[in-house]
């Protein structure tokens, strides 16, 4: 009886395991299928800064528009895009069509912001990531200060010593380089000193109870002190209302990203929004402090 059930039970996982194989599987080639027949894209959401309210930079996220199932979400293909090594094609992809539409929208003559490219830690195992930069910027004629690097702390420590070497001629190539999702990693802030990086994002998780639990403010205003102490900027992201917004700049945050202000946006939507100029909505305080001579 105990027997029967056991191969019962066998019989009802297996299918599902097999299913969930084949789905790896599809997924996997799915990806390879996806760069030869230009099935990603990047979407643009606008950085803000907290001052003046105005647009400032994007970071580019990729999204997948799979020809069945429709738009897909990095959440859902860049962790076995990292498994399977593919990232690294993925990731100069992302690197060369980033550099390629800031390029488009200079000639279109609009202002000119900082874009973010967000990298993963396989891509620092690589032979050839700072040639791949400096090459995407040098064939697409864009100046190295257009472009940022976002590296999670957790991307960094799955090897330090080569990767802080790396970040370091990344930094003398003139790109910025920021740390994404501050606080949700391990590293020390003995790395933290050493890490070559201009800005640290505050992560989602830390900004979304900023106004209702005293813990998450307390850590995010460390944060803020800790950056300007060492002389970083300073971004929240997931910024989702007035209050969390009214907070951060109460509390001296440089810039803030979020859908508060705007959803990853299209291209063309992200280019629309450079030429209109739209800025943060400002409160009275901040009105005031447009007018200020700098
Ligand atoms: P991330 O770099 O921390 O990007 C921020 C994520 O938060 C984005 O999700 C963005 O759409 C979302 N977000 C922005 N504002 C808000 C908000 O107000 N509320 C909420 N709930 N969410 C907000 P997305 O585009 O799904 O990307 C998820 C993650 O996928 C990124 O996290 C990044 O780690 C990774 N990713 C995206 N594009 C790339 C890429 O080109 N290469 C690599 N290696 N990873 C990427
Ligand atoms: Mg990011
Ligand atoms: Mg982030
Ligand atoms: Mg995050």
């Amino acid at each position: 009886r105990a027997k029967e059930l056991g191969r019962n039970s066998v019989q009802f996982y297996a299918p599902e395991m097999n299913a969930r194989m084949l789905e790896r599987l599809e997924l996997e080639a799915g990806l390879h299928r996806a760069l030869e027949q230009h099935e990603f894209l990047l979407h643009y959401q606008p950085k803000v800064e907290l001052e003046r309210g105005r647009v400032i930079g994007g970071e580019a996220l990729i999204r997948w528009r799979h020809p069945v199932i429709g738009m897909i979400a990095p959440g859902d293909f860049i962790p076995l895009a990292e498994e399977t090594g593919l990232i690294v094609q993925i990731g100069e992809w992302v690197i060369e069509t980033a550099c390629q539409q800031i390029k488009a929208r200079q000639t279109a003559g609009l202002a000119e912001v900082s874009i973010s490219v967000n990298l993963s830690g396989r891509q620092f195992q690589q032979e050839n990531l700072v040639q791949l930069v400096k090459q995407a910027l040098a064939q697409n004629d864009v100046a190295a200060q257009h472009l940022e690097l976002e590296v999670t702390e957790s991307a960094i420590m799955q090897n330090p010593e080569r990767t802080i070497a790396i970040l370091r001629e990344l930094k003398e190539v003139g790109v910025k380089l920021s740390l994404d999702d501050f606080g949700t990693g391990y590293s020390s802030l003995n790395y933290l000193k050493r890490f070559p990086i201009d800005t640290l994002k505050i992560d989602r998780s830390f900004v979304r109870d900023i106004t209702s639990n005293p813990e998450d403010a307390a850590i995010t205003n460390a944060v803020i002190s800790l950056a300007h102490s060492l002389k970083l900027s300073v971004i929240a992201e997931g910024v989702e209302t007035e209050a969390q917004l009214e907070y951060l700049r109460r509390n001296q945050c440089d810039q803030m990203q979020g859908f508060h202000f705007s959803r990853p946006l299209p291209p063309e939507d992200f280019a629309e929004m450079l030429r209109s100029g739209r800025t943060l909505a400002l409160g009275q305080t901040a009105k005031d402090e447009k007018t200020r001579t700098l």
